[in-house]
């Protein structure tokens, strides 16, 4: 199956470039990150502290953004967006540019000890579901109101997006949306093995075990702690009788 070609376009300061250029070095089977473009100096904002998409559609025009060579070209700002949705198909500025934003992402993800990798990661597959299936972005195609734990749950209530990108899934009817399209037969398996990539570091695994069964928690430490005072008295006693 060919690999999606995409390219990242940054507009004004990036928080998050250790986690883009994670990005282009991330070998994936299904995408590969062919460019990365900076505009630096954004125009003043026309939706309060954010930016309308009209206002992104002229940007873009403006700096001559060519997409003709990658399937799906992906635009990451700092502010808000429209309807401070996450992110934007710029359908008026061609078929394959989405806006994506990362305001208030940090704080959401921060509070659940979820890489901001894994919002750049799935919002990437996310896009290319639609890309795959309809060869344009579409993401209303897909979206479901409700919360299922799915690469497209609508996220109205916006901390659920910890839920939607935490570790993804697809859920049966958007399973059945794209299988009902002439997409590679290998495609979803692949999209399946990409979520497992999304678990947290071992570290916050622990942390989240202790938060979810506390009693379970000090019940092992309690064993576990007995256990090596066991281990430690018979090391002591063999060690005595060799030396
Ligand atoms: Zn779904």
């Amino acid at each position: 199956m060919k690999k999606f070609k995409i390219q990242i376009c940054l507009l004004g300061y990036q928080r998050y470039l250790d986690k883009i250029e994670k990005l282009q070095n991330y070998s994936s089977k299904l995408f590969e990150v062919t460019n990365c473009i900076v505009i630096k100096q954004l125009p003043p904002c026309d939706l309060e502290w954010g930016y309308s998409d009209n206002c992104i559609n002229q940007l873009l025009t403006s700096s001559n953004i060519d997409n003709s060579n990658v399937d799906l070209c992906l635009c990451f700002i700092d502010n808000p967006i429209e309807y401070n949705y996450f992110t934007r198909d710029l359908s008026e500025f061609d078929s394959k540019t989405v806006l994506c934003s990362f305001y208030q992402v940090e704080t959401i993800f921060d509070e659940q000890n979820i890489d901001i990798f894994n919002y750049i990661h799935g919002i990437i597959l996310n896009e290319i579901v639609q890309i795959a299936t309809l060869h344009k972005v579409n993401e209303d195609y897909f979206l479901h109101d409700d919360t299922r734990n799915c690469l497209f749950d609508m996220c109205g209530l916006k901390k659920d997006i910890a839920i939607k990108y935490g570790v993804p899934s697809l859920c049966p009817s958007c399973i059945a949306k794209i299988e009902s399209t002439a997409v590679d037969k290998e495609f979803v398996p692949l999209l399946n093995k990409e979520f497992k990539s999304f678990k947290k570091a071992l570290f916050y695994r622990i942390i989240d075990f202790v938060k979810e069964r506390p009693i379970l928690s000090i019940i092992i430490t309690f064993i576990s702690t007995i256990i090596i005072n066991i281990l430690s008295s018979f090391l002591y006693e063999l060690l005595n009788f060799i030396l």
